[in-house]
């Protein structure tokens, strides 16, 4: 109800009271309206799609991204090699002590999901330095919309940079923070490059032309250690084609994982010590 969206915005902002003045009064905007999030943002929508230089395909174009997408739910850059980037130019940018991400919401989600969004991106801002803010002016923005599937860049693409969370299926807690670790410049735990110590990968088992979602990635892993909590991590059925795992633990098989409901401590970790949260 328009009620619930207000009061948790207001909580938003009550807990948050290192947000800057001016993430403040973007959160705020949506308060006046007393309505859901999704109708304040409205306004500012799909402004600059005819500037997008990336020629993106329709939306409703399956088969086009059925076919480009690796590992499951990225969408690879068509402008350039996104992996691994963020040691060149891809991180979010850092102004001061905090790194600002502008976003905006399509009007495809009910006050339920958006209140889910929300809930999500804003946990960053417990335990990082990165401020999701309403998009005004901003050139580089994410914008979640309804899309096939759940899926997203990796690290910033430059101008209005897609987030896609059907609403039957992707709109939960993990799911959007999943997403937001991709675009902030993250990928799956399983494809870590040091994964094979932790993980056992079962290609038998995985569906034909899905297997580069296993594929491993030059990863930077930040001094973390790998992480069977992260939200990054696939479950162990994940695109299997006969009922059998497709990765399990090596410490011990029956380990459920991709579990998570939340950025686990070590998501955090990563975030902090790639953007340098502490300097
Ligand atoms: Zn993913």
């Amino acid at each position: 109800s328009p009620g619930r969206t207000g009061k948790l915005l207001i909580s938003i902002l009550l807990s948050y009271s290192d947000l800057t003045d001016s993430a403040l009064s973007v959160f705020a905007i949506c308060i006046p309206y007393d309505q859901t999030c999704f109708k304040c943002l409205t306004r500012e929508d799909h402004q600059d799609d005819s500037s997008n230089p990336r020629p993106l395909p329709a939306l409703n174009d399956t088969n086009f991204f059925a076919k480009f997408l690796i590992h499951g739910d990225i969408m690879p850059s068509l402008m350039r090699n996104a992996d691994p980037c963020t040691a060149r130019g891809c991180k979010w940018r850092k102004k001061g002590r905090y790194v600002y991400v502008p976003f905006t919401i399509a009007s495809d989600f009910t006050t339920e999901q958006c209140d889910i969004i929300l809930k999500a991106i804003v946990q960053f801002h417990r335990s990082t330095c990165i401020r999701f803010v309403w998009r005004r002016k901003q050139v580089d923005y994410l914008h979640f919309f309804s899309g096939t599937g759940c899926w997203s860049y990796i690290g910033r693409q430059g101008k209005q940079q897609k987030i896609s969370l059907q609403k039957n299926g992707c709109v939960y807690t993990s799911t959007v923070q999943h997403e937001v670790l991709h675009a902030l410049g993250f990928h799956h735990e399983q494809v870590r490059s040091d994964r094979d110590s932790y993980v056992k990968i079962h290609f038998g088992n995985i569906r034909p032309g899905q297997s580069s979602q296993s594929h491993l990635e030059d990863t930077n892993n930040l001094g973390t250690p790998y992480d069977f909590n992260s939200v990054m991590q696939y479950p162990n059925y994940a695109f299997s084609k006969n009922g059998l795992p497709t990765i399990t633990a090596r410490c011990n098989p029956n380990l459920p994982l991709g579990c998570a409901k939340q950025i686990s401590r070590n998501d955090i970790a990563r975030v902090n010590r790639l953007y340098k949260c502490s300097k």
